[in-house]
C-alpha cells in the first residue's frame, strides 16, 4: 500500500499520489497518460496533475489497480471497485491488456485473446482472484504463451487455476514447469491463427506471438518509443546478442501486421501492415547503426 510518508514532492496537490517505492515500469502513464508523467530526476512516476473529471478520475484508479508496486495511494482513500472490474481491457476485436502488472516481472504487460477456440494469455499478469473471475467469465485460458524469461511472473498461479498449456522457448524455459517447449529458429503455427516467431536477442529464448497476421505480441524485443515516435529496441536491456537481436528484428520482415504489443514499452496501432511495414523498416534502418 502506498504511503503518504513517501509520497514523492513532485505530486501535484491533492488525493492521488505516488510514494517513493515506483519501479518506473511506466503502467500508469500508459493507463492516465493526463495524471502521471514520468520524473526524470527520480527515475519515477508522480502525479503531474489530479484527475479533473469521472473519467480521468477512473483511468486513475485503473493505475492503482495495475500497478504491480503498490506506489500509488489515495489520500482520503478512494474506492476501486470499478477500476478492478476495467480489466481486462479489450484493445482491439479480441484482443485485451490484463492491467494487474506483476512485480516479479518488473512491471511486464500482459495479454489475453478471447477466442471460441480457447483463449491465450501472453506472459503472466499478477496473480489476482478478481482478474480470475473476470478471465474465468470470458471463457478461461487454454494457453499461456511466455515470450520470455524475464515475464513469467505468477504462470505457476494461473496455470493450477485454468489448467493451461504454457508454451515457451526451451532456451528460456530452463527448470520452469512448461508443458510445450519450442526449439530452434524457425516460426511455429500453433494452430491457423496463432504463430510464435523465435526473435533471440533481448534473452537467447525471446519469442513473438502473432495472432491472425495482425497483432504482433513482442515481449522485450520490440516496442514503440513514444517520445521518438518510432518501433524501438533497447542495446541496454539486451541480456544474450545484440547482432542476434538485429537479425531477429530483420525476420519480422516475412510478417504482416497492424499492431506490436510489447511486454514492456508502448503498444502500438500502425494505420495497416503497410503502415506497419514502413515503420519496421525505419526501425531497421535507425537501430542497426547504433
Ligand atoms: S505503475 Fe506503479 S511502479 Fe509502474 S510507473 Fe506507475 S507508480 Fe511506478
Amino acid at each position: 500500500m502506498a504511503r503518504v510518508a513517501q509520497r514523492l514532492p513532485e505530486n501535484a496537490p491533492g488525493a492521488f499520489f505516488v510514494d517513493d517505492t515506483c519501479i518506473d515500469c511506466d503502467a500508469c502513464r500508459q493507463i492516465a497518460p493526463a495524471t502521471f508523467v514520468r520524473s526524470p530526476r527520480h527515475g519515477m512516476s508522480y502525479v503531474a496533475a489530479q484527475p479533473l473529471d469521472a473519467d480521468a478520475e477512473r483511468r486513475a484508479r485503473m493505475a492503482i489497480v495495475a500497478c504491480p508496486t503498490a506506489s500509488i495511494g489515495t489520500a482520503p482513500k478512494r474506492p476501486v471497485g470499478d477500476a478492478v472490474a476495467a480489466f481486462p481491457e479489450r484493445l482491439e476485436d479480441d484482443v485485451w491488456y490484463c492491467g494487474w502488472h506483476a512485480a516479479d516481472s518488473y512491471g511486464a504487460a500482459s495479454y489475453l485473446i478471447v477466442r471460441p477456440r480457447g483463449n491465450v494469455l501472453v506472459d503472466s499478469p499478477r496473480a489476482s482472484r478478481p482478474l480470475h473471475e473476470r478471465i474465468a467469465a470470458l471463457g478461461g485460458v487454454a494457453t499461456m504463451v511466455l515470450s520470455h524469461k524475464d515475464d513469467v511472473a505468477d504462470h505457476a498461479w494461473w496455470h493450477a487455476r485454468f489448467g493451461c498449456e504454457r508454451v515457451m522457448h526451451a532456451a528460456d524455459a530452463g527448470r520452469l514447469s512448461i508443458e510445450r517447449r519450442l526449439d530452434g529458429s524457425a516460426p511455429v503455427a500453433l494452430d491457423d491463427e496463432l504463430t510464435v516467431i523465435p526473435v533471440p536477442g533481448h534473452t537467447r529464448g525471446s519469442i513473438a506471438l502473432l495472432y491472425r497476421e495482425k497483432f504482433l505480441f513482442t515481449g522485450d524485443h520490440l516496442w514503440w518509443d513514444e517520445d521518438d515516435q518510432r518501433l524501438d529496441m533497447g542495446r541496454g536491456v539486451c541480456w544474450y546478442d545484440w547482432r542476434e537481436q538485429l537479425r531477429s528484428l530483420e525476420k519480422l520482415r516475412d510478417f504482416r501486421f497492424e499492431w506490436v504489443l510489447p511486454g514492456h514499452g508502448r503498444r502500438w496501432r500502425a494505420r495497416d501492415a503497410a503502415d506497419m511495414r514502413r515503420a519496421l523498416e525505419h526501425a531497421l534502418q535507425n537501430i542497426s547503426r547504433r
